[in-house]
């Protein structure tokens, strides 16, 4: 499986057959380095919450593809509002264990922000990935890890509106996953960080592998 860092909390993740896209803030993102239109062949569209450096291209994409969108239910019911298309929309909660979407499961797990936010952790070929969202840390994190023992996390350290390094190294340690990706930083001035310092943090707890805009790592 593959999983590409499309620069703030954009990701894209290739398994067999099935792609699914993360947050895809792609046309206003100073740091993407892809296009919409290169987007093809995307299956689903996890939106974590309603800010624009999260919905970013949703309903475009989903347009033009054809992806299944799973957010909050009442995101989904105001992206519908925004033109995505009504059989395209899948609205969920926070608290299910993982729901089966075919392809990939998925399930909506606190997060501390605003935006009728939440963070997703995603079964894909027998992998599990814990996508933060924007938050704070919090302790019940720890109960992410009882639930789920996500093999991936990919978290927020940028600070100013999420959690920054200090707080998200005790989120790493909390969360507990073999391979851990900083995101959410440098894609702006108030976020600005030095994720080797992230690491450094967390040496001989997690993986953290560290990846440029565009790059992409496989599990
Ligand atoms: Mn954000």
């Amino acid at each position: 499986m593959k999983l590409e860092w499309l620069g703030h909390s954009a990701w894209l993740i290739e398994n067999e057959n099935t792609k699914v896209l993360i947050d895809p803030f792609i046309s206003g993102n100073p740091s993407c380095p892809t296009k919409v239109s290169d987007l093809k062949d995307i299956n689903f569209i996890i939106v974590t919450h309603n800010h624009m450096d999260h919905l970013g291209d949703t309903v475009e994409i989903s347009n033009a593809t054809g992806a299944k969108v799973i957010s909050m239910f009442e995101n989904v019911n105001t992206m519908q509002k925004n033109g995505l298309k009504a059989e395209n929309g899948i609205g969920i909660n926070k608290g299910s264990s993982l729901l089966d979407f075919g392809g990939i499961k998925a399930a909506f797990v606190d997060a501390i922000h605003s935006g009728n936010e939440a963070g997703v952790v995603l079964e894909i070929g027998k992998k599990k990935i814990y996508h933060a969202g924007d938050t704070a840390f919090f302790s019940d994190m720890q109960l992410i890890k009882k639930f789920f023992e996500p093999d991936v996390a990919m978290l927020p350290i940028g600070g100013y509106f999420t959690m920054g390094i200090e707080q998200a190294i005790e989120a790493a340690k909390a969360i507990g996953a073999k391979i851990t990706f900083p995101m959410h930083y440098n894609t702006f001035p108030q976020i600005k960080q030095n994720p080797l310092i992230f690491k450094e943090g967390l040496e001989g707890l997690t993986e953290v592998v560290i990846l440029d805009p565009g790059e992409s790592y496989e599990i």
